[in-house]
């Protein structure tokens, strides 16, 4: 039995996860110490000194009801999630999406921790992992001394290091004269195909290979080095590559036709301007539902933005490419969930610590808010001696919890909300968007039914 005296919990990391973690437990009545080494000690991305600092876009995503992120937040309303609140509170006009300024919205989440009784912030770096009731959210850049203590505590192999994205390029700038429409061996939902396809001759091929495994890499920024580059490339905690995320400069030094039998490869597709296979075939994905942007599918990749424009332009149909985004690695510290946490976000090797955020492989803004929501929650429970919160798997956060507890060890990547990993429906529906709709109508159902069981049990 847990004692009020000891009712104590240390949050590490004052981002979207932690801040809400924070919250959540305060509110049932936990005394927090919020931990944040900003502005002691930086990420190199953050730029404030606020909680809740948003590292890049200022869209939270969708609130439409039938998009996987505008389900998310019909559940973060309902379960009262303090970071959704001040992000309708600083909204700027940005249609279907939640767009926020980015600067109220810090001030706000601030200012509420600050001002609440049960909250106290500290302003100094975590290094090692607390021996008292914890959440861990130190995020995706974790400070290198957490990181290490991590690897202790994980074991090496269960600890990764890095994300990968591939450049986007604006549909208009794509010569459809060259690049044709198709799925691989016709599979898609489109009768014309899913992905645009840029084909390769022979010659061509060979001609950005050697392009490509010459150009200029980014000199990483120091944080990162230790993690992204290693004398082959860029590698996993475990000191293996991960395949699916290798930069494609570093797969096309492998060999000339590394790429031709990767992915590049041209296997059940046919040019219909030549009738025949191509050499090889570079695919871009709708990445926007308004079909306007198309993501360079298998690029993340390294190059100096200069060198991508340069190289990327060498493949047939992208002669006059624009880039609305340019690939990138970056650090992403998380640990191999499924291994590793409960549903619950609960450690399995040590009941009082939590994690949430990014470093659960959880991704995406509202993501991370919504599983420091629940970290909050549960670890407040914990400390009150109550059992602990399984959500519904029909949700979308519980899904979410469930995935990266569940998800299997070659497949494991940072997931962010999308209806693909929620249970499928009684009866297939055609049409998507009433798909969509009817999973989030039951996910919504099954979380009121949830959560009035808990009022009057
Ligand atoms: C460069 C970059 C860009 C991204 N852009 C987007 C985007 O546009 N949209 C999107 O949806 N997602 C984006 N993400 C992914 C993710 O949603 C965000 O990183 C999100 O902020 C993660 O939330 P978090 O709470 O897990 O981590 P964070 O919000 O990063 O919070 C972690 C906090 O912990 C602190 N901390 C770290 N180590 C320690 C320590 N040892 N002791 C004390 N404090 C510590 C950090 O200073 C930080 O404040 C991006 C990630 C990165 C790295």
């Amino acid at each position: 039995m847990t004692h009020e005296h000891e009712k104590t919990l240390m949050v590490v990391g004052g981002g979207l996860a932690g801040s809400e973690a924070a919250w959540q437990a305060a509110q049932r009545g936990i005394r927090v110490r919020l931990y944040e080494m900003r502005p002691k000690v930086t990420t190199g991305a953050h730029v404030s000194p606020y909680l809740a600092e948003l590292v890049c876009s200022n869209s939270l995503g969708s609130t439409l009801p039938d998009r996987a992120a505008g389900l998310l937040k019909a559940e973060l309303r309902r379960l009262g999630s303090l970071l959704l609140q001040a992000a309708e509170e600083s909204a700027v006009p940005a249609g279907s999406a939640l767009a926020v300024d980015r600067e109220i919205f810090a001030q706000k989440v601030t200012a509420a921790l600050e001002n609440h009784p049960n909250i106290t912030i500290v302003r100094e770096e975590v290094t090692d992992i607390p021996d008292q009731p914890a959440i861990i959210a130190s995020g995706p850049l974790t400070s290198p001394r957490l990181s290490q203590a991590l690897a202790r505590l994980t074991g090496q192999e269960h600890l990764y290091f890095y994300d990968a994205i591939a450049p986007i390029v604006v549909a208009d700038s794509i010569d459809m004269g060259v690049c044709f429409r198709a799925s691989r061996y016709g599979r898609g939902e489109q009768t014309e195909g899913d992905y645009i396809n840029c084909p390769f001759d022979q010659a061509r091929y060979y001609a950005f290979v050697e392009a490509l495994t010459h150009a200029e890499r980014i000199e990483l920024r120091a944080f990162e080095r230790p993690v992204l580059e290693s004398s082959a490339g860029v590698r996993a905690g475990k000191g293996k590559f991960f395949e699916g995320c290798l930069p494609i400069e570093v797969l096309a030094r492998r060999g000339p036709d590394a790429l031709a039998f990767g992915p590049l490869r041209p296997v059940g597709l046919t040019d219909p301007h030549t009738g025949r296979r191509p050499y090889a075939v570079v695919q871009l994905r709708q990445d926007n539902l308004a079909g306007t942007l198309y993501n360079m599918v298998g690029f993340q990749t390294n190059l100096k933005f200069s060198e991508q424009r340069r190289v990327f332009r060498m493949i047939p149909g992208l002669e006059q490419a624009e880039f609305a985004r340019y690939g990138q690695m970056h650090r992403n510290t998380f640990l191999f969930s499924p291994a590793l946490l409960h549903p619950t976000l609960q450690y399995r090797g040590r009941p009082g610590l939590f994690f949430a955020g990014q470093i659960t492989g959880v991704e995406g803004y509202v993501g991370n808010i919504a599983t420091g929501l629940l970290a909050g929650w549960n670890a407040a429970r914990w400390l009150h001696g109550q059992p602990l919160i399984v959500l519904p798997r029909e949700t979308m956060l519980g899904a979410l919890c469930h995935y990266i507890t569940h998800a299997s060890e070659a497949d494991f990547q940072p997931m962010k909300a999308n209806y693909g990993i929620l249970p499928p429906l009684p009866r297939r529906i055609r049409n998507k968007r009433a798909r969509y709709a009817a999973y989030s109508q039951r996910a919504l159902e099954r979380l009121d039914a949830f959560l009035r069981e808990r009022e009057t049990s």
